[in-house]
């Protein structure tokens, strides 16, 4: 690890600012990310701002027909809200499934999306959802926010402070787990939200995505047979010693089918 300022603001405002006025600064929230990065020298920031002490960046509430997650929330929190559960049950099942123990307690959601691992849970529910983030300057939806293999729209020092995820008729997770990490070699998202369905698909490709042909199938019929047929062909799909693109994409299917299922059966 190289050495660093530390910051630890008490508000949204001052992190902007100092983020704004520190060159090279990183933000911090549960660490599970960028402690590593730190760890194995992949980062040099010359300051971290730690987020941890922003009560605005903390909080669940539902809003109308929207579940608004802070930032800070912790994985653990999600999986164990009873709003979440009453409301998007399917969200807290996706936190629940995220890493192990320490992970879930320490991880966050604002961390988990800047972030944007390929293989990441949380970004294959907002895309699968439609959900907007909210930063301290805008809102982004989430079709315009995952840009690329670790890489989204939020400019230098932008801080994201919640999510807001509509609430689906029905949806589903459904993630083929690398057995080590337990990140997705695969995972598909599936929901109908207000008769507009969407499929989201992490840890295939460098980046999440959107599978339209699969959503136009079951807008028609909502039903697992309306997408057997249809596959994602593998020529930009990522191939590594976990598994090669043909096998991912032969996932996408199948697991995109039992997502319906899951979405149809309410589990
Ligand atoms: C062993 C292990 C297993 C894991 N398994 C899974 C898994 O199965 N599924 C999964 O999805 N993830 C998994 N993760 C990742 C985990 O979910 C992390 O919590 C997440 O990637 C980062 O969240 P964090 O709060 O720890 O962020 P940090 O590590 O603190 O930060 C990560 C990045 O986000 C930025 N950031 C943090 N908060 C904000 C904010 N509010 N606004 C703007 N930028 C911000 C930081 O600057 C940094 O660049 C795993 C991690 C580990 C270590």
């Amino acid at each position: 690890m190289y050495a660093f300022e530390y910051h630890r603001p008490s508000s949204i405002k001052e992190a902007a600012s100092l983020a704004r006025k520190l060159a090279d600064a990183k933000l911090i929230a549960g660490g599970q990310s960028m402690v590593p990065a730190l760890k194995l020298r992949l980062a040099r920031p010359t300051a971290m701002i730690d987020l941890n002490d922003l009560p605005e960046l903390r909080g669940i509430s539902v809003v109308g027909t929207n579940v608004v997650i802070g930032a800070l929330t912790r994985h653990a929190e999600v999986a164990a809200s009873k709003d979440v559960l009453m409301t998007l049950p399917v969200l807290a099942k996706v936190a629940a499934g995220i890493g192990d123990h320490q992970v879930r307690n320490m991880g966050t959601l604002g961390g988990a999306i800047a972030n944007n691992d390929p293989a990441a849970d949380y970004p294959a529910a907002l895309l699968g959802l439609g959900a907007t983030v909210t930063t301290n300057k805008r809102d982004i939806p989430a079709d315009k926010f995952f840009t690329g293999m670790y890489e989204t729209a939020l400019k230098p020092g932008e801080i994201i402070a919640s999510v807001s995820f509509p609430m689906a008729k029905r949806a589903a997770y459904i993630k083929f787990r690398n057995p080590a990490s337990r990140f997705a070699l695969v995972g598909v998202f599936v929901s109908e939200t207000a008769g507009n369905v969407r499929v989201a698909v992490t840890g295939a490709a460098p980046c999440v995505f959107r599978v339209k042909n699969m959503e136009k199938a079951l807008a028609s019929k909502f039903a697992p047979e309306a997408i057997a047929r249809i596959r994602v062909p593998a020529d930009n799909l990522n191939s590594d010693l976990h598994a090669g693109a043909e096998y991912r994409s032969h996932l996408i299917t199948v697991l995109a089918q039992r997502a319906v299922e899951a979405a149809l059966s309410g589990k």
